[in-house]
This record gives C-alpha cells, sequence and structure tokens, in this order.
C-alpha cells in the first residue's frame, strides 16, 4: 500500500525512529480486534460508497496507539494526511486556512483537540456538519458573515480528557473509540515488534519485565526497549537481557510496583499529608509540585487502573493495595 502523503505541523519535533515504529496498516496495530473491526468496516464503506470517511474521535490515556490509529487510517483509506494539535490553532483563521486547503477526502488530524479555543471550536461544527465554514468578512456594524464550501475532508480528533470536549463538538463525531490500556499479552507482542523494527533480540524473560513495568503503555515499552538496546550495544551484546532491563528500570526510577518518582510522590503525599483520606486533584498537585493537569490525564488514570487509588464523590482515596504500597515506601 502507498504510503500516506504527510504534511504535518509536528513532524520536525518528532523523532524519524519514532514515526518509523509506527503501524502503518491494521496489520501491523497488534491487539485492538474490535476496534480494528468496527474501522475497517467504516474504511469499507466509504471506499465502496466513494465517499469520505465520517469523522472519528480518539480517546484515552497517552501512549495508546491513538496518532497511530490516525496514520493508519490515512494509510488504509489511501488518503493525505494533515497532522496538528488542539494547542496550535489559536485563531479562527488558522483552522479555516488549513481546511480550505487540503485535498478532498483527507484526513484531518487534530491532537490534544481539547485544547481548541471555543472560537475556534465553533467554525468545525459546520464544516464537520455541511463541508462549509462561516467566515467573518469585516468588523464591527458592517461585519457580514459568508459561507465558504469546502473539500469532503475527515477530521480525526485524540484527546486524553474527554470531559473537556463540549457536547456539540463530540456528537458531531460519527464514532468515538476509546483506546484503554494494554494487557501484558499485547506489550509482549508490541515488544517483539519494535524489537524486530530495532533490529535487536530480546530475551523472553527480558521482554516479559519490560511488559511489565511499562504502566500497560506502549510508549513507554518502547521507550524502555530503546534505553535497553543503548546499554546492550555499549555492552557489545547482541541480544538484551534482563541485566539490562534492571539496570534501565534502576536508571529510570522504576521500582518493583512499577511505579516512578511522580507515583510514589502521590501514593506518599495521599498517606502521610493527607492522613489516607479522601483528597481533591488540585491539592495533590500542589503537594507534588505537578500540573495538575498532567496528574489527571497521565498519573491517575494508571493509579486507577492498577487499582491503587479510587475516586470517591469527596476526592482520591488509596485503597487498600495503595496503602500497603505507601506504608512499604515510607519504610525505604
Ligand atoms: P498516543 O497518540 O495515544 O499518545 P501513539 O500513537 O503515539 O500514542 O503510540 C505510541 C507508540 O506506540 C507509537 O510509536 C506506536 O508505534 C506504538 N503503538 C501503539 N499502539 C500500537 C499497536 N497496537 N501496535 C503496534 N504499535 C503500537
Amino acid at each position: 500500500m502507498k504510503d500516506s502523503k504527510v504534511r504535518d505541523d509536528l513532524l520536525n519535533k518528532e523523532d524519524e525512529i519514532e514515526r518509523s515504529l509506527r503501524p502503518k496498516n491494521f496489520a501491523e496495530v497488534i491487539g485492538r480486534k474490535s476496534e480494528k473491526d468496527s474501522l475497517s468496516i467504516m474504511i469499507s464503506s466509504a471506499k465502496k460508497r466513494n465517499k469520505s470517511l465520517d469523522h472519528l474521535l480518539f480517546f484515552g490515556p497517552p501512549g495508546l496507539g491513538k496518532t497511530s490509529f490516525a496514520y493508519v487510517v490515512a494509510n488504509e483509506m489511501n488518503v493525505p494526511i494533515y497532522v496538528t494539535n488542539g494547542s496550535l490553532l489559536s485563531r479562527a483563521g488558522d483552522i479555516a486556512s488549513i481546511m480550505t486547503s487540503l485535498e478532498p477526502n483527507s484526513i484531518f488530524f487534530i491532537d490534544e483537540i481539547h485544547r481548541l479555543r471555543p472560537q475556534v471550536e465553533e467554525v468545525l461544527y459546520p464544516a464537520m456538519e455541511d463541508n462549509s465554514l462561516d467566515i467573518l468578512i469585516g468588523k464591527g456594524i458592517g461585519a457580514r458573515s459568508i459561507r465558504v464550501d469546502l473539500p469532503n475532508i475527515t477530521i480525526i480528533g485524540a484527546t486524553t480528557r474527554l470531559g473537556m470536549l463540549s457536547l456539540p463538538l463530540r456528537d458531531r463525531f460519527g464514532m468515538i473509540l476509546r483506546l484503554d490500556y494494554y494487557n501484558k499479552e499485547d506489550l509482549i507482542n508490541i515488544i517483539i515488534q519494535k524489537a524486530g523494527m530495532l533490529n535487536i533480540s530480546v530475551e523472553g524473560s527480558a521482554v516479559e519485565i519490560i511488559a511489565e513495568n511499562s504502566r500497560m503503555t506502549s510508549r513507554m515499552s518502547i521507550k524502555i526497549l530503546k534505553r535497553c538496546r543503548d546499554l546492550a550495544i555499549v555492552d557489545g551484546r547482541s541480544s538484551i537481557g534482563v541485566d539490562h532491563v534492571k539496570k534501565i528500570l534502576e536508571f529510570m526510577g522504576i521500582d518493583n510496583n512499577g511505579l516512578d518518582s511522580v507515583d510514589r510522590s502521590i501514593l506518599l503525599a495521599m498517606y502521610k499529608n493527607y492522613s489516607m483520606k479522601p483528597v481533591g486533584i488540585s491539592s495533590i498537585a500542589t503537594t507534588v509540585s505537578e500540573d495538575k493537569e498532567t496528574l489527571e490525564s497521565v498519573y491517575e488514570p494508571y493509579l486507577i487502573k492498577s487499582g491503587i487509588i479510587v475516586r470517591t464523590p469527596k476526592g482520591r482515596l488509596l485503597t487498600e493495595k495503595g496503602i500497603k504500597i505507601a506504608s512499604e515506601l515510607t519504610i525505604i
């Protein structure tokens, strides 16, 4: 299949190897069977009808394949993809000038779509519904709005914060797919796939340890794998062994529970400073000196998924497992 032509605002920032590791088609996407099935049906139908694909929204924590899926969809549709980020589109004119210049049937991928400003978001509504834009010409009393036709395009949005998207925006997506954390088996297969792409072999038990300490995300497993690869090369070994993985996990501050230093600070703050009572996310953020949004989109979902904390109406609370881990941290 011909690779999609990519015009990408963020391309320069993205590491070349990182991009080459992305799956290019459904066959290369590990796991995610139901998501692939749903998307395949949509794509086949759109192709048979000779129409552009319906708008799609991917949501879930970072590093779980949202961007990769957008590229895969573009490749499977054999259409160009234009990639940007909600935080980069600060004026309504930004989005208008991009959309009017896109080729028919293109995919317009907006990562972190929850960061769009309301005035920019409003421009998207008619674009998503009627392939048109309402552009305001002039100022003050003489200002008037003209409607401009757009080529048929598909908007794919990705977000870690579905709750921050306005309902009118959410309603305009034909399909909303949640990309959840990977299980161990899928992570093992992802690690084996990426090791092959990186041209390095990994011992079976080393793969297992990487999978168990990757916060259930593919991005983290790839990060650990790449650092282990570097260490193996420096050691003059052709294969990544358990010793390499253990050393890298130690360098990265990942403990036996698969937690990093921020996770540990959160648990300790909840255990010590709040006497294990329910606590609001803003208070935790202040105590551990982390940005509230990062806590909400990266740390909290993982700690909840791992059964270490729970969300209650009064705030976040350590579970029994969380209390046990936190009490052991205080001994160290
Ligand atoms: P997100 O956009 O959700 O932050 P990405 O799409 O950037 O996540 O995925 C992170 C990395 O994980 C990518 O480099 C991609 O190669 C890899 N990846 C994610 N999901 C899969 C999968 N199902 N199969 C193979 N590789 C995957």
